[in-house]
Parts: structure tokens; C-alpha cells; sequence
């Protein structure tokens, strides 16, 4: 009465594992950890089932043996998983080979030696090898990498696996008065391990998720930089966390007579070019450093480490690339510009009042025929300086 119980509470906590995991698989774009703990929680869903009815079905060895079936089927699944939610290769020879041997001893083993003990023993050994797989798929990512909770988990789960024949050994002994009670304890045993590691699952399943997401929600599709938020927040971050004394620059870019580009060629040329320019800013900067696109045609770049003069030489590189691209569906000489407004930031200094600078030195830029690179040295107006010559090396004309 006592196991059907707890059977009938693992059947239940099962379901909704799966539905939670199913859940995640259907908005994790990356959802194959998913996929296969949800695998392997049904098989756990199996298991239950199987241990309230096999027993008015059919003999307790072959319960047994369906169960063990059940059991390691689920632990591969888990194994599976976890090499695909720590991005490693799956040990498929490893797990393989343990799965055969597993499965033939254990079944010779009901064959032949049907005493309780030794059959308890042989499927607690199997399950325990099978489990050490996942540790094993653990223990070999680099330490700074390795999740070191999970392990712990999985090492419960081992030390579980190899507790239940001790625990056998006392219901067929009745050691400490345990005779009857100890098969409930197994099963309870088997249960806090199963909804500790699905809690744990389910806690980094969904933490991802929500990490995932954030990155969404902060990155612009088309160009596949930041977006506005995205690009703020992150400057925001970085100017909070450097020191004082670190030289930083801010570049604005707009993409000249953009309107006239939709106009002329559709909008879908326009997106390519947009996208085309996303594409240009993340080769070109230096890791580390921030490019978001912050409106439609219209691009920001933060430089760490960077002096206006390196900014400036940056985006000269950057004019200058840009407006050697070519676009496959039109003709061959058709090229695109932008234009570019720089400014340092100053030390301490909120963003926006280095983003408004940057803004008018772009807005010189414009007025002063565009595809030109202008900058604004201070507080006040822009510097009236000449277009620094290209000399941050060779720009390749390429076609997109
Ligand atoms: P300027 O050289 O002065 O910057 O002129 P401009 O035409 O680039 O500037 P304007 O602000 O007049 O026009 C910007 C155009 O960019 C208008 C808008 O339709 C277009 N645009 C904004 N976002 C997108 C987008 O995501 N895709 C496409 N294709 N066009 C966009
Ligand atoms: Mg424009
Ligand atoms: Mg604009």
C-alpha cells in the first residue's frame, strides 16, 4: 500500500517533469538538453506505471528485469543530455557498450541466478556504471567550466544506485527491525534523487532560457548587433565597472540617403544594406568593444581603450569599407556611404553627453557632403578638422 503510494506520487511528479521539460523544449531555440531529459523523465514515467502493474501481469523477475529496462534507458537519456547541454561530444561507443553488457548480465543473471541478492546486485552495478557515464561527461569540460552541483547529483544518484542492495540485504535479514520498511525506503530513496535532479534540470533549463532570452531581447535581428536597450545597457555596464583613467570613444554612423536607397531599389535592398553594415562593424571591432544599431539606419560604436584619434582612424576604416561593398543583385559599380560622427569620452562622463557630441560632429558630417568622418574634441562645438587619410590597413572591395 505504502509503495503504491509512492508509486502513484512518482507516476504524477513525472507528468508534470515532462510537461515543465516540454515546455522548455518548445521556446529553447537550443532545445535538445530538453528534448532528451524529457526523454528520460518518461522513461521514469514508465517505470512508475510499470511498478504498480506489471506485478498483477506477469512475474516478479520479469517486473525486474522491465523496470532495470526503464531505469537505464532513462539514465542514457539523462547522459545524452547532459553532453548536449555542456556543448560536448556524446560518448555514443562508451554508452553503447555499457548498455549491451549491462543488458545481457543482468538478464543471465535473472536466468541463472534468480536469488534476490545477486540479481539486486548485478542491476545496482549496471545502473551505477551507466550514471558514472553522465560524472564522467562532467568530469572531463575544463574545472572552470564544470558544474559542480550537477555532479554532486549525479554522485547521489551513484551512491543511491549501490545503497539499494544493502537495503535488500536488510529486508531479507529484517537487520534493525527494517524487514518491511525497507523497500519503502528504496523507493523513497529513488524518489527525493529523481525530483532533486529534475529540480536541478528544470533550474538550468530554464535559467538558460531566460539568459537566451535577455540576449534576444537585446540584439537587433537584421544587423545581428544590439539593439538600442542592448547597446545602452551594456555601455552603461561597461563605464560603470572601468576605471576613471580609461580612454573610451563613441562612434555614430548613418547610412547616407538611406530613404533614396528604399526608394530606388525596394526595401529589401535596404535591409541587405543594413545588414550588410552590421556584418562590416562586427569583423571590424576588437573584442570587447560595443556596436549596436540604435535606429533604422543609424549605428553606434563604443571603443574601450580608445582615443579619439584611434577612433577616428577606425572610422575612416570603416567609410572607407563600407563604401567599397557591392551588392549582388545590382550593378556592379553601385555603392552605398555613410557617415560618421566621433567623440572621446571624457573621464566620468554619462554616456548621453558623449552620444549628443558624437551627434553633432555626425551632423557636420552630413552638412558637410557625407561620407565623411568628423569629430568633436570637448565640451562645445565640433572640431573643424580635415578627413584624416585611411591608414588602419588595406580595404578589401568585396560583394555581398
Ligand atoms: P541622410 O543621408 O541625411 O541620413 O538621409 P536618409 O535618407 O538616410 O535619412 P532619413 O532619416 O530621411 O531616412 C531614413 C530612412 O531609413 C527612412 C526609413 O524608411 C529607412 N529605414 C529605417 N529603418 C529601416 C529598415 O529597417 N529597413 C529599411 N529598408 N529601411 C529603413
Ligand atoms: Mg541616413
Ligand atoms: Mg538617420
Amino acid at each position: 500500500m505504502g509503495q503504491t503510494y509512492i508509486h502513484a506520487v512518482n507516476i504524477a511528479l513525472s507528468i508534470a517533469i515532462v510537461c515543465a521539460l516540454a515546455a522548455i523544449y518548445r521556446y529553447d531555440r537550443n532545445g535538445k538538453p530538453a528534448l532528451w531529459w524529457m526523454l528520460s523523465f518518461i522513461a521514469v514515467l514508465f517505470m512508475g506505471v510499470g511498478a504498480v502493474v506489471l506485478p498483477y501481469l506477469v512475474s516478479e523477475e520479469t517486473t525486474r528485469f522491465v523496470l532495470f529496462v526503464f531505469n537505464i534507458l532513462a539514465i542514457c537519456c539523462l547522459n545524452i543530455g547532459i553532453a548536449w547541454h555542456t556543448g560536448t561530444a556524446v560518448p555514443w561507443r562508451l554508452m553503447e557498450t555499457i548498455l549491451a553488457t549491462a543488458f545481457v548480465v543482468t538478464f543471465l543473471t535473472g536466468l541463472f541466478f534468480p536469488q534476490h541478492m545477486i540479481s539486486a546486485t548485478v542491476v545496482a552495478l549496471s545502473l551505477a556504471s551507466a550514471q558514472c557515464v553522465g560524472l564522467y561527461i562532467l568530469l572531463r569540460m575544463p574545472s572552470e567550466d564544470r558544474d559542480g552541483v550537477f555532479a554532486l547529483f549525479l554522485a547521489v544518484g551513484i551512491v543511491n544506485y549501490m545503497s539499494a542492495p544493502v537495503l535488500e540485504l536488510m529486508v531479507i535479514e529484517g537487520i534493525g527491525g527494517l524487514h518491511n520498511a525497507a523497500a519503502i525506503i528504496i523507493d523513497i530513496n529513488n524518489s527525493v534523487v529523481m525530483i532533486g535532479l529534475a529540480f536541478f534540470l528544470l533550474f538550468s533549463l530554464s535559467h538558460r532560457l531566460l539568459f537566451d532570452l535577455k540576449g534576444q531581447s537585446e540584439t537587433d535581428s537584421l544587423s545581428g548587433l544590439l539593439n538600442r536597450h542592448g547597446f545602452h545597457s551594456a555601455v552603461e555596464k561597461y563605464t560603470d565597472q572601468s576605471e576613471s583613467a580609461v580612454t573610451a570613444s563613441l562612434i555614430i554612423c548613418d547610412l547616407d540617403r538611406f530613404k533614396a536607397i528604399n526608394d530606388e531599389y525596394g526595401h529589401h535592398v535596404g535591409d541587405r544594406v543594413i545588414a550588410a553594415f552590421g556584418r562590416l562593424l562586427r569583423a571590424g571591432v576588437r573584442e570587447g568593444d560595443l556596436c549596436g544599431r540604435v535606429g533604422g539606419e543609424e549605428f553606434c560604436i563604443y571603443l574601450h581603450n580608445s582615443d579619439i584619434r584611434a577612433a577616428r582612424l577606425f572610422a575612416e576604416w570603416l567609410r572607407e569599407a563600407f563604401s567599397s561593398i557591392s551588392y549582388s543583385e545590382l550593378d556592379e559599380d553601385i555603392r552605398f556611404t555613410a557617415s560618421f560622427g566621433v567623440a572621446q569620452m571624457s573621464h566620468c562622463e554619462k554616456m548621453e553627453s558623449a552620444f549628443r557630441r558624437a551627434d553633432k560632429a555626425l551632423y557636420v558630417a552630413k552638412r558637410d557632403g557625407r561620407n565623411c568622418v568628423r569629430s568633436c574634441n570637448g565640451v562645445g562645438e565640433p572640431a573643424e578638422q580635415p578627413v584624416i587619410r585611411f591608414e588602419a590597413g588595406p580595404v578589401q572591395n568585396h560583394k555581398v
